[in-house]
């Protein structure tokens, strides 16, 4: 049994209205905070006294991952990331920068929406059957590293696991108590366009704290009364005119440095008048159907649940993993799958990120970070292949409807797997 986009879910609000920390009013007092960079560890310090786990970047398989942070030397300092269509590569720094990345291929939603959680346990007694769910307390997350993107991402997933009629009870109870101190990007990657998503490159709202590095330490906002309390207990001085100077040069290098674009104007009727196009066939001819994408999107929510019985029998544990629109059984109905083939597959990614989500959730799908792009094997990049449907759609008459369409286009659900 699996669990995709199908139910209904309509929330017709802005992404960052689900958010549930942090307001976002920045008033320029508080921007005008410093913590000097010797002074990070007693950040790290004070959230694992208040009994979070601290989880932020570091090393580790030769990528920048988000696992717990004990201390500032388990950060990333002196390490950068270049990324392409196809590509990841750490390389060393020219300065001590403990943020200096762009993002790797973790988003937080490991921690909020694990990969696998036992949902339910049934337990044979006697001639019957006892039913229970998991009630072991929720682990207390503070991130630390929390992109402009990535809040987006969250604030989209509180809309999928919070905002209809069926709540999340995991998501829920992590959701409820993370702390989120967000680091504004000062440099961008050439797979990043959330400029065109509007969701970043400057963190606006979503968060707790939020902090841009430059060679001395961190300017400091708050964005929530959790915040405002952290901040009082932070050794903060205030911030030199030149020290925010360089804060807003570090934000102004990353926004310049985005180059990648997605015209996102009418792109829901576009896509859905290109249900035929011979186009996706096309991609199909790349697309690994390798499930990349789906893993590494701060976004995609697909899972799947089993069933698994101990030895005796007497002991079955439902289990709910992540899954993907990219995996033929996701679309299993009566014995067969609706999507047979990896162009009817790509197109339901494309499709529903882009277009039907706005009908489920009221928002995109998707937040820009280009992760599906730079952790695609063959690089594929939904950037080119939107401009190529644009196109397409442009020539053989913008805005027709999937009825519509013209006939003589190819047959996608050929059953290639
Ligand atoms: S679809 Fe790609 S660029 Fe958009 S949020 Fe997901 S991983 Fe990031
Ligand atoms: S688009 Fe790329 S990452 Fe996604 S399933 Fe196809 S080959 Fe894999």
């Amino acid at each position: 049994m699996s669990s995709s986009a199908a139910g209904s879910n309509t929330q017709p609000s802005t992404a960052h209205e689900a958010v549930g920390h942090g307001e976002g009013v920045i008033s320029e007092t508080e921007q005008a905070r410093f913590l000097p960079r010797a002074d990070l560890q007693i950040l790290i310090r004070l959230l694992r006294d208040d009994g979070f786990t601290v989880v932020g970047p570091k090393l580790d398989q030769s990528a920048i991952v988000y696992g717990e942070i004990t201390q500032v030397a388990d950060l990333p300092i002196g390490w950068t990331d270049q990324q392409q269509p196809g590509q990841y590569r750490l390389v060393p720094r020219n300065d001590d920068r403990m943020f200096g990345y762009v993002v790797g291929p973790h988003s937080w939603k490991q921690f909020l929406f694990p990969p696998s959680a036992i949902v339910a346990t049934a337990q044979r007694t006697g001639d019957s059957w006892r039913m229970s769910t998991p009630d072991e307390p929720s682990p207390r997350y503070a991130f630390l590293g929390v992109r402009a993107c990535e809040l987006a991402a969250i604030a989209v997933q509180d809309k999928v696991f919070l905002g209809g009629a069926y709540v999340d009870p995991i998501y829920q109870q992590r959701r409820a108590s993370v702390l989120l101190i967000a680091v504004n990007c000062t440099q961008a990657a050439s797979t990043c366009f959330c400029t065109s998503m509007k969701t970043g490159p400057r963190c606006k709202a979503g968060f707790d704290l939020a902090l841009t590095e430059i060679d001395s330490g961190f300017t400091l906002e708050t964005g929530s009364e959790r915040g405002r309390s952290l901040a009082l207990r932070l050794p903060l001085r205030e911030a030199q005119a030149a020290e925010l100077c360089d804060a807003e040069q570090g934000r102004e290098e990353a926004e310049r440095q985005i180059t990648k674009q997605m015209n996102t104007d009418g792109l829901h009727d576009l896509l859905l008048g290109q249900l035929r196009s011979p186009h996706w066939q096309t991609v199909a001819e790349r697309c690994l159907s390798c499930t990349n994408c789906t893993m590494v999107c701060p976004t995609c929510f697909c899972s799947t649940v089993t069933e698994v019985s101990d030895l005796t029998g007497d002991h079955v544990d439902r289990e709910r993993h992540w899954d993907s629109c990219f995996n033929m059984d996701i679309s299993r109905v009566n014995g067969v799958p609706v999507r047979d083939s990896v162009a009817s597959r790509y197109r339901q990614w494309l499709t529903h990120k882009l277009a039907t989500w706005q009908d489920q959730f009221g928002t995109s799908g998707c937040v820009g970070c280009g992760r599906c792009i730079t952790w695609c094997p063959p690089g594929i990049d939904l950037t080119q292949e939107v401009w190529t449907l644009q196109q397409l759609a442009r020539e053989s008459g913008h805005g027709l409807s999937h009825e519509e369409a013209p006939e003589q286009t190819v047959e996608i659900g050929s059953g290639e797997g």
